[in-house]
């Protein structure tokens, strides 16, 4: 599908800052409850709104849901320490989107030269489980974080929330871009790549298998330079 839009927000003019909100962003008050409980039990984990991870010259930007409780919410990087995690950064290194050698915690020193990863709500929900109020308000974010990617081709989404939230980022209906595993969204300049999210309750199921996840990267690949 390809379609080139005039997305309802590109008029109005982009704060870069809107890009990553600060770590006690509170526009979300059931997040936010959240947030104030687990520092309570865990004033040792990063506990906020988890910044995107990545080279802010990349072509290839990963969407993927919210953070795991135990796993970006703590270390303060998306996907580090989830379980979805292992197979998204062993994908990258296999196929040469990042350098160094991921080790589950942010200070690993992995750098991603040629890409991004977000999350379409940037704070850890309850249960793993935005509400629609709360993608909703993320959106912002998410869509001032791909319009400040200067050379940005290419967008993975993981799983239907991060489909959903990217298509109407650009002001777009859903029923023109459905969400399908592999299919490729064409919207502006930028090339939409679904699949299913990668994580460990789609890989037990076998919804989600490596071969399958990478074969979206060697299509991804293909798509950028290096
Ligand atoms: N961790 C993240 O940061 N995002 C996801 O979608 C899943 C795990």
């Amino acid at each position: 599908m390809t379609k080139t839009s005039s997305p309802s927000q590109a008029s109005s003019k982009l704060d870069a800052k809107l890009a990553e909100p600060p770590a006690g962003c509170s526009l979300c008050p059931r997040l936010v409850e959240y947030r104030t409980e687990n520092q309570a039990a865990h004033p040792d984990w990063f506990n906020g709104a988890v910044p995107s991870f990545g080279n802010a010259d990349a072509q290839f930007l990963i969407v993927g849901l919210a953070p795991g409780v135990t796993g970006a919410n703590k270390t303060g990087r998306p996907f580090t320490g989830d379980a979805a995690g292992d197979l998204l950064y062993a994908c990258l290194e296999k196929f040469g989107f990042s350098d160094g050698q991921y080790d589950c915690r942010p200070d690993d020193g992995l750098t991603l030269p040629n890409a991004m990863i977000t999350n379409a709500v940037r704070c850890v929900p309850p249960q793993n489980k935005p509400i629609g109020e709360e993608i909703n308000a993320c959106r912002p974010h998410l869509y001032a974080r791909i319009k400040t990617l200067k050379n940005l081709k290419i967008i993975l989404t993981l799983g239907k929330i991060a489909h959903d939230s990217t298509i109407r980022a650009f002001g777009e209906k859903l029923s023109a871009f459905p969400f399908v595993h592999g299919a490729i969204h064409e919207i502006d300049s930028y090339k939409i790549i679904d699949s299913y999210h990668c994580s460990r309750y789609n890989t037990n199921t076998g919804r989600l298998t490596t071969e399958m996840f990478e074969a979206i990267f060697a299509q991804i690949k293909s798509e950028v330079d290096g």
